[in-house]
């Protein structure tokens, strides 16, 4: 009996607490608020220590799960980040945003008869443990190599690059374009899924370890890579992500009120603007929002129009729920709060008042047909179901590519069709000598685990070039 209730218990994962939809839609502070220690101690227990741990191959950074876990269990918070630490050098920032669902949660055994062990959260809990408690300790660094690497990104990627090579004992320089280290993590991602103080604070542990970082330096216009070389550095990494935004090419889409999400999140996130004027970057504060798009990128688009103070906020796809992209999460929490969803809806052209401004949507309606290329249902337009909806503000968040004008400059290191670098998927090497690149100027836009992955590969071939040669 006592049995039975117990694998009940250990069947159900610990809650986190949040702050409530209806008090969070109107402020950026974060939603979820963390586990207390006794909680990340009870939840811990519930893992089973396997001896062919599924979760370890699920991270893409192969995290000592069951170990950091293990520590958790008995208290020892300490030992446990130092455990992450070995394999992420971004752990609070992991604990948030890793589509755990489809990665090491995704692979727990006990997801199979109950709920997957909250990897995810208590990777953030035991990072903001030591953040806030810890020792303040810096992970320790082998003895100088004399050797200097320029990292051109200050993303995931090229943030995993710079913590491996401190770590090994180089001399490691970022070049960022905006005046602030992060990529996405600091003008994507809002501040009520990651606080930015986080990420200000995981750079900080590495500028202690000697990271220095260039802002405002646009590499391919400030400087290029070839004059990288020239000022004395012994290898280049490439990490500046997939910023450039897609449209959606239809009619009205120049009108006052269209945003791209990159220009959107960009404007809320990075330059503050909902703070203006005290900020001095406006933004159009729609009440009637339309966002087009039904991935992360358009969760966080919709969550910021409602904390900007609309009245109605509605996600417009063309496929259906099942194809939704997001996190489920991020669909959960944005559903919560208010966002509306149009399914099997597709825009047709926007609409707009003889002073230039939008003020509606033509679109149409959509149903399923047979699998494309994506292996996804393709969505077929219903003839004759077009009909309008008014907006007042539309988000496009369909997407990003390659921006080219590094790219262009540097015609030696090879793109494919898209303009994304070509690199070996080993070891990052691209076709120009001790250049490496990874993340999503490589993958096309993917997860900040999988930037982190190609980080660590190439920050481990780039050593092995340092140390031995191409
Ligand atoms: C809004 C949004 C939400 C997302 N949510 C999630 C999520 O919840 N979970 C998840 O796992 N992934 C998420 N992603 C995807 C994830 O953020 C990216 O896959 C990841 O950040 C890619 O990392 P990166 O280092 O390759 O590039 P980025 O993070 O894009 O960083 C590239 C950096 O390079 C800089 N740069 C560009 N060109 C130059 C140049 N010429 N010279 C110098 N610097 C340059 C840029 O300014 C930028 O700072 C999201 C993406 C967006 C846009």
């Amino acid at each position: 009996m006592t049995e039975k209730k117990d694998k009940k218990e250990k069947a159900v994962r610990q809650p986190m607490a949040e702050q409530a939809a209806d008090v969070r839609r109107h402020n950026f502070e974060e939603v979820p608020l963390g586990y207390t220690p006794e909680a990340a101690m009870a939840e811990a227990s519930r893992c089973m220590q396997c001896k062919k741990p599924a979760c370890v191959p699920g991270c893409p950074v192969s995290i000592d799960i069951p170990g950091f876990i293990a520590m958790v269990a008995k208290g020892d918070f300490n030992g446990a980040i130092r455990k992450i630490w070995e394999k992420s050098s971004l752990p609070a920032v992991c604990g948030r945003v890793c589509p755990q669902e489809v990665q090491c949660e995704g692979k727990c055994i006990m997801g199979r008869k109950g709920e997957p062990i909250a990897v995810g959260n208590l990777e953030r809990f035991v990072a903001d443990y030591e953040r806030e408690k810890g020792e303040g300790a810096v992970p320790e660094k082998a003895a100088s190599t004399g050797k200097k690497i320029a990292i051109v990104g200050s993303g995931p990627s090229g943030l995993t690059v710079a913590g491996d090579l401190l770590l090994k004992g180089h001399d490691v320089t970022i070049f960022e374009a905006f005046h602030k280290a992060g990529g996405v993590l600091v003008y994507g991602i809002p501040e009520f899924r990651l606080p930015k103080a986080i990420v200000a604070e995981e750079v900080a542990v590495m500028e202690k370890m000697g990271l220095k970082i260039v802002c405002n330096a646009v590499v391919g216009r400030t400087v290029s890579v070839d004059e990288l070389f020239e000022q004395g550095f012994d290898a280049v990494y490439i990490g500046v992500g997939a910023g450039l935004p897609t449209f959606l090419n239809i009619e009205g889409e120049q009108l006052i009120g269209i945003y791209s999400a990159n220009e959107y999140l960009t404007r809320a996130n990075l330059m503050k603007a909902y703070l203006f004027p005290r900020y001095d970057t406006p933004i159009v504060k729609g009440k009637d929002v339309v966002v087009l798009g039904a991935g992360n990128v358009a969760m966080d688009s919709a969550r910021t129009a409602l904390r900007l103070g609309a009245d109605r906020v509605r996600i417009v796809y063309r496929r259906s729920r099942n194809e939704m992209p997001a996190r489920a999460a991020e669909i959960h929490h944005a559903e919560e709060e208010g966002v509306e969803f149009f399914l099997l809806t597709a825009p047709l052209k926007f609409i707009g008042n003889e002073k230039g401004r939008l003020t509606g949507m033509e679109c149409l309606k959509m149903e399923l047909g047979e699998p494309d290329a994506s292996g996804r249902r393709r969505p077929v337009p219903i003839e004759g179901s077009e009909f309008l909806m008014d907006c007042d503000l539309a988000v496009i968040a369909v997407g990003a590519g390659a921006n080219p004008l590094l790219t262009q400059e540097c015609p030696d290191i090879h793109v494919n069709k898209w303009g994304y670098i070509e690199a070996d998927p080993e070891t990052g090497k691209t076709t120009k000598k001790g250049v490496w690149a990874g993340g999503d100027i490589v993958t096309g836009q993917a997860t900040v685990i999988i930037a982190m992955g190609a980080g660590r590969d190439s920050a481990d071939s780039i050593h092995k070039y340092l140390t031995w040669g191409w």
